[in-house]
């Protein structure tokens, strides 16, 4: 299962048109514009053809990625409620379409410190699934590490997952946001530590989907700036290393930089096949 963040533009089931032109047997969504609060139902029409796309594709795992203005770990409580608000109404649109991850940002406590941070994410997350009869898992996706973020530290996505009462949570690795918040990727060597210490952190069947970015800050540089595959600092043979750690190819695999054309996702694609194991 490997993929591209694709766009949803002119209706929401040519994601997967957009997915099998390159190539992909996966892919990430935006189900609505994610630089805005407000947005629109889905309408019924639309749920059964991007449902009926779904059957035909064979996709096994698709998944959905948060809108970026909620911040679930804010300790103000007007942020807080908006916030929650929209992790809510997101669980369910991921509900109906049949979408089974939703990849989430755990946001900046404010300066009030990580249990604040921790606590409030883990009490969003019971809420919206205590809202959802669905089947949609919630995959807390671990962060660069910026001033006051949360769940850049495996402890830290751990202590969420012990506090959400439902079973329908995991998480997403970002390598770009592994490698930039201290973890090395670029060997075996550095890959069987990283990766092991999440296994011994968090546990490794917790891990869902992966998000597969090349960095272009340095290690530990805390800087959130995604590379093509291969070309960063991560370079080509870490991913590859990353990618045969065993169990890792086992699941969805997502690029999420940006490409210039078709042919450069093509290509990318290509790539990442190329480094499987
Ligand atoms: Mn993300
Ligand atoms: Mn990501
Ligand atoms: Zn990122």
């Amino acid at each position: 299962m490997i993929g591209l963040h694709v766009s949803i533009a002119g209706s929401m089931d040519l994601a997967f048109d957009r997915a099998e032109a390159i190539g992909a047997t996966t892919f990430q969504i935006f189900t609505r514009n994610p630089n805005q609060w407000k947005f629109k139902p889905i309408p019924d029409e639309a749920v059964t053809v991007f449902r009926e796309k779904r059957k035909k594709s064979g996709f096994r795992k698709i998944l959905d990625h948060m809108p970026y203005l909620p911040n679930l770990a804010s300790p103000e409580k007007s942020t807080m409620k908006i916030s929650r608000y929209s992790l809510v109404e997101e669980v369910k649109r991921c509900d109906s379409l049949g979408v089974d991850y939703l990849v989430i940002h755990l946001g900046s406590h404010l300066g009030k410190g990580t249990a604040v941070g921790v606590a409030n994410v883990a009490e969003a997350c019971n809420e919206a699934l205590a809202g959802s009869a669905g089947g949609t898992t919630i995959l807390l996706e671990n962060m660069a590490g910026q001033k006051n973020s949360v769940g850049a530290r495996f402890e830290e996505l751990e202590m969420i997952l012990a506090r959400v009462k439902q079973e329908r949570v995991g998480v997403c690795l970002d390598t770009c946001h592994m490698y930039a918040s201290g973890f090395d990727l670029t060997s075996k060597e550095a890959v069987a530590t990283s990766v092991g210490l999440f296994d011994e952190v968090v546990g490794f069947d917790r891990l869902k989907a992966v998000h597969l970015n090349d960095s272009k800050g340095e290690l530990g540089s805390k800087l959130d700036r995604h590379e093509n595959i291969g070309e960063g600092k991560i370079g080509r043979s870490g991913i590859r290393e990353f990618l045969h750690f065993p169990g890792v190819a086992e699941r969805p695999i997502i690029m999420e930089t940006p490409y210039k054309d078709e042919a450069a996702e093509r290509k990318t694609m290509r790539t990442v096949r190329s480094l499987l194991p």
